[in-house]
């Protein structure tokens, strides 16, 4: 057994995982490490309620004074981990060399920026507290006028709130349609006609040419010609796993920690979270995924494997799941869909508000997307956990409305 265990990512599968050692009864050292200056804290508001203004950064935490202390955490924050060696199974911090006996990797991800833009002011990017504050204070002065590249989440969800705010805001989308990497084009088009019909322009199937302005963004030109006025920037063009630290360690990094199905890196090793990439059982192949049911399920998997022997140690193998917030919409999707699949809508009802459709493949139930309708999500969801079939589905689906 362990005498320390050092979780390194002190975000939410890093506390997951400190948790779930505490509920197991593990009586060993606990360390968290992790180089933002906060306390670990949840981004889901950062895009949604926090960045409209509806919530305070206290209500964001994931950890209060009173949990550290009940979980007896040896907490450290503002310093960044690097250079990890799996042999001396050690790393660095601050410049000191620090031993572990068994580690939890959970550096998460950070958001992709485009070239030359780190010194033009207006232009952000959206994956820290700080980041989400200095764009509130921005949409905050004046009437600004709002570009969104990317029309992924952060694109459609940061699009949602500066229009509650009355923001003139517009979303350059290289796709044709917002959201179709993930849940395709026919309901992409349904997210996109939510958004128009709130009033936000979609510029789609085109890529920004340059930016406009000196020291303050004044525009964006795009790739077609057009060009349209800015003062705030906001780039959501994806994430990259944080796994620079890894670099010759002795693990595999292939766009993520390479886990087996357990979710073992190496001998007393773990990942959890953004960053790791493993084999899921149910898929036949490995995977890594950036939402936050993931990043908390993992993380407590992940940590609670280093407790296990070898012979006793579970697959994780969940059914994905995750949810956005757009204008007075919860869209969430089960299970992961892709090109080429069956496509079936189950319901469609636009004053209302709700859809439900699902996807299938090779004869499989894939995925189900719920708009308003998290009861069929959560139906849907308990069909592919028994490995429904496609008709199976369907047949289903005639029973609901
Ligand atoms: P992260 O949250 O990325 O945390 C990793 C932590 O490790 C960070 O604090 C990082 O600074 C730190 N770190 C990195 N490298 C080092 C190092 N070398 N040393 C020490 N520390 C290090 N998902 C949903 O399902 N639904 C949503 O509505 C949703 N909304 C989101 C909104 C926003 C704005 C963002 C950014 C994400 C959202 N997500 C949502 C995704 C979800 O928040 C992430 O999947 C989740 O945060 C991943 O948690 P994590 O702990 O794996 O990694
Ligand atoms: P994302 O969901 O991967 O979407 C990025 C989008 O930007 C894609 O549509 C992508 O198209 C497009 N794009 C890429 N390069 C572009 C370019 N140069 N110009 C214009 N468009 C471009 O990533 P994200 O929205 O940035 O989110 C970042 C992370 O936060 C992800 O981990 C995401 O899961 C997480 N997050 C999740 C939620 C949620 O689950 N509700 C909410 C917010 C954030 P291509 O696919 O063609 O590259």
């Amino acid at each position: 057994m362990h005498s320390s265990i050092t979780i390194v990512g002190a975000s939410l599968a890093g506390v997951r995982a400190a948790e779930a050692l505490r509920s197991e009864g593990f009586e060993g050292v606990i360390k968290l490490i992790g180089d933002e200056a906060h306390v670990p804290y949840d981004r889901p508001p950062l895009s949604k309620s926090f960045l409209e203004g509806a919530m305070t950064s206290e209500r964001l935490s994931l950890l209060t004074k009173e949990k550290i202390t009940e979980l007896e955490l040896q907490i450290r924050t503002g310093s960044k981990a690097s250079k990890l060696d799996i042999d001396s199974q050690t790393f660095e911090i601050e410049g000191e060399v620090e031993g572990f006996d068994a580690l939890v990797i959970a550096t998460g991800a950070r958001a992709r920026k485009l070239p030359n833009t780190e010194k033009i002011k207006g232009i952000h990017t959206l994956r820290s507290l700080d980041d989400s504050i200095e764009i509130r204070d921005s949409f905050k002065s004046g009437n600004p006028k709002v570009v969104v590249v990317g029309g992924g989440f952060i694109g459609c969800e940061v699009a949602a709130t500066a229009s509650a705010f009355g923001i003139e805001v517009t979303i350059v989308e290289s796709q044709d349609v917002p959201l179709s990497h993930v849940l395709g084009e026919e309901a992409g088009r349904v997210i996109s006609k939510l958004h128009t019909d709130n009033g936000v322009q979609l510029k789609c199937g085109v890529e920004v040419q340059e930016f406009k302005g000196e020291n303050q963004v004044e525009g964006v030109l795009l790739k077609d010609g057009t060009l349209l006025e800015a003062d705030v920037v906001i780039v959501g063009i994806g994430a990259t796993p944080n796994t620079e630290w890894l670099e010759d360690s002795g693990l595999t990094i292939e766009n993520g920690v390479c886990c087996d199905q357990t979710c073992l890196a190496a001998p007393n090793i773990v990942a959890a979270g953004d960053v790791a990439r493993w084999d899921h059982r149910g898929y036949g192949k490995s995977i890594r995924l950036e939402h936050w049911d993931n990043a908390a399920e993992q993380g407590k998997h992940a940590a609670l494997r280093l407790l296990q022997k070898d012979s006793e140690a579970l697959p994780y193998a969940p059914i994905p799941w995750f949810w956005s917030d757009q204008f007075d919409r919860k869209i969430q999707l089960a299970g992961i869909s892709s090109p080429g699949d069956d496509f079936e809508v189950i319901v469609d009802s636009p004053e209302e508000g709700r859809y439900t459709a699902i996807y299938g493949n090779e004869g499989r139930l894939k995925a189900v997307l719920g708009i308003n309708r998290p009861r069929h999500v959560m139906q849907f969801k308990s069909l592919m956990e028994e490995e429904a079939s496609w008709k199976e589905a369907l047949d289903f689906a005639k029973g609901i409305g």
